[in-house]
C-alpha cells in the first residue's frame, strides 16, 4: 500500500512539476496567495468579471497540492459552518439563503466542467447518509427505511437512511487540475514553486520575490497557520482517506451501490465514501485529528493508525470486504475556525481579503466564496455580499498545549459517544453534547 505522495487522486492523473515559478518583483491588481480551488476559482471570476485586471495566483508547490487535490469528492450542498452561527447574524432566512446558494453552486461547478471540458469523473448521482443505531435514526430523520437503504447500497446494521440528490461525485485532482488549466488558458499567471512568507497590504513577500498589488486574497484554508502572524486564525484539522484496490464483480454483487451515490454515516467520528470512476471504495474519516503547534503532513503521508482505523470501519460497513487490499492512504488538512463557521472578507481600506474555514465541506464552498470574493473586490452589491458569512469574524483558538489537548479530547469524546450509542442508547449521548459546547459549536 503507498501512504502518502499527495493522494491517490494525484497519483492517478500524475504529480505536476512546478511551473511558472516567480523569477524577482512584480507588480500586478491582484495577488492571490494559494493554488486550491478557493483561489483559482476566485482567478477564473475575477478575470471573466474584468479580463484587463492583471491576476496572479502564488502557490507554494502546485495547483491542487492541498486538500483541492486530496478530499472526498463529495461536491455537495451541506452547509459549510454552523447554521446557528450563520443565524446570529442573518436569522433563518439568511441561513437558508446560503443554503440556496450552496445547492445551486452544484450545479454551477457542473456547469463550468462541462463548458471547459474538464472530465472528472462527474456524477450528480446524490449522497446517501445511513443511520446504523437508534440514537443515529433520531439524529439524521432519514426518510429511506432499512430495505430502502440496502435497495441502494447494503451496508451492515444500516437502520434508516436519507437521500440527499443535490451532491455530485467527482475525482477531485481531474476537478482541481481542469479549473488550473482553464485559469491558465485565459492568461492568468499561477506562480507554483513560490511560497508566501507573510502577507501585507499591498504586498506578498515570497521566497522568490515579492508581489505588489493593491488587492492581496489570502485563500490558505488548512494552510494558514503556516503563515506569519496567522497560526491560531483557523485549526488545520486532518482528515484522512484510504482506497481499495479495484473490486471484483462479485464483491459489488454483495453491495449493491450500482449507483455513484456518496455515501456517509451518522456517527459523530462520521466517516465518508465514494465508489470511484474505476470501481474502487476511497473511505476517509478524521484518523489523528491534530497535529501539536498547527503542524500540517509531509506530503500527504498520515499515520499506521489511522489506516487501521480506516480499514476497520469499511470492514464494519461491509464485511464481505474483511481481507481486501488497499491500495493507497493519504491525508490532508481542512481548515477550522473557532466557531466552525467559515468566512469570506475583504476590506477595501487595506486591500486584504480572505476566504475559507469551511470545516470539511469546501468543494462546493469554494465556488460560491470565490464569487462573493470576486463581488467584494470589484465593489459590486450583488446577493452573494449579503449572504451571512460575508464579513464573519471570528476570535482565535488557544495557545498551545491547550488547543492540542482540547482537540484530543474532543475526539475522544465523539468517539465514547459513539460507542455508547451503538452499544444502545437511543438518543444522542450527553457526551456528544458535552463535546460540541467544548468544541464552541
Ligand atoms: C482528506 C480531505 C477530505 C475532504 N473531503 C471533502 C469532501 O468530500 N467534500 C468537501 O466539500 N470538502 C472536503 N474536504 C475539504 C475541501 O477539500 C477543502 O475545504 C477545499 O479543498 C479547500 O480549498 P482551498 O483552496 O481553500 O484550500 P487548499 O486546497 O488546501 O489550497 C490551499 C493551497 O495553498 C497552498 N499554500 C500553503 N501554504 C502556502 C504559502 N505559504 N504560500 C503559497 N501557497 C501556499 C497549498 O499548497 C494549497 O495548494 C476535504 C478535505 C480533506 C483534507
Amino acid at each position: 500500500m503507498r501512504n502518502g505522495g499527495v493522494s491517490f487522486w494525484w497519483q492517478q492523473v500524475g504529480l505536476p512539476t512546478p511551473t511558472d515559478l516567480l523569477d524577482g518583483d512584480v507588480t500586478c491588481d491582484v495577488a492571490i496567495v494559494g493554488g486550491g480551488l478557493t483561489g483559482l476559482w476566485t482567478a477564473l471570476y475575477l478575470h471573466e468579471a474584468d479580463p484587463g485586471l492583471d491576476v496572479r495566483v502564488v502557490e507554494a508547490e502546485f495547483a491542487g497540492f492541498g486538500a483541492s487535490g486530496r478530499n472526498g469528492g463529495w461536491l455537495s450542498s451541506e452547509l459549510a459552518g454552523s447554521a446557528a452561527t450563520y443565524a446570529e447574524v442573518a436569522g433563518e432566512a439568511g441561513v437558508q439563503r446560503l443554503r440556496d446558494a450552496l445547492r445551486a453552486t452544484v450545479d454551477e461547478v457542473i456547469g463550468v466542467a462541462a463548458r471547459e471540458g474538464i472530465e472528472a469523473d462527474i456524477v450528480r448521482s446524490g449522497v446517501l447518509v445511513v443511520a446504523r443505531s437508534e440514537a443515529q435514526r433520531r439524529r439524521l430523520g432519514g426518510e429511506l427505511t432499512a430495505d430502502q437503504v440496502a435497495a441502494r447500497v447494503r451496508v451492515a446494521g444500516a437502520v434508516s437512511g436519507h437521500h440527499d440528490p443535490d451532491c455530485a461525485r467527482v475525482h477531485p485532482a481531474r476537478l482541481v487540475a481542469g479549473v488550473a488549466r482553464v485559469v491558465r488558458e485565459r492568461g492568468v499567471r499561477i506562480h507554483e514553486g513560490t511560497r508566501a512568507l507573510a502577507v501585507e497590504p499591498g504586498v506578498v513577500r515570497t521566497d522568490r520575490g515579492t508581489v505588489r498589488a493593491p488587492v492581496v486574497l489570502r485563500c490558505l484554508e488548512g494552510f494558514t497557520a503556516g503563515l506569519a502572524g496567522h497560526r491560531r486564525d483557523w485549526l488545520p484539522m486532518n482528515s484522512a482517506i484510504v482506497v481499495t484496490e479495484p473490486l471484483s464483480d462479485a464483491q459489488w454483487a454483495r453491495i449493491g451501490w450500482d449507483g455513484a451515490e456518496l455515501l456517509g454515516d451518522e456517527a459523530h467520528a462520521y466517516c465518508y465514501a465514494q465508489r470511484t470512476a474505476d470501481g474502487r471504495i476511497a473511505m476517509g474519516g478524521r484518523g489523528v485529528p491534530y497535529r501539536f503547534g498547527s503542524r500540517t503532513d509531509v506530503d500527504g503521508r498520515t499515520q499506521p493508525a489511522t489506516v487501521e482505523s480506516l480499514r476497520s470501519t469499511l470492514t464494519d460497513l461491509f464485511p464481505s470486504l474483511a481481507g481486501i487490499g488497499l491500495d493507497h492512504a493519504w491525508c490532508g488538512v481542512l481548515g477550522v475556525p473557532r466557531d466552525w463557521s467559515a468566512s469570506v472578507c475583504f476590506d477595501p481600506g487595506t486591500g486584504l481579503g480572505h476566504a475559507g474555514g469551511y470545516v470539511g465541506s469546501g468543494l462546493t464552498a469554494t465556488n460560491l466564496a470565490a464569487r462573493t470574493l470576486r463581488d467584494l473586490v470589484l465593489g459590486h452589491d450583488t446577493d452573494l455580499v449579503r449572504l451571512p458569512w460575508t464579513g464573519h469574524r471570528v476570535r482565535r483558538w488557544e495557545p498551545e498545549p491547550l488547543r492540542w489537548l482540547g482537540v484530543h479530547a474532543l475526539y475522544r469524546l465523539y468517539r465514547a459517544a459513539d460507542r455508547r450509542e451503538d452499544a444502545g442508547l437511543p438518543r444522542t449521548s450527553r457526551i456528544a453534547l458535552a463535546a460540541h459546547r467544548v468544541a464552541g459549536r
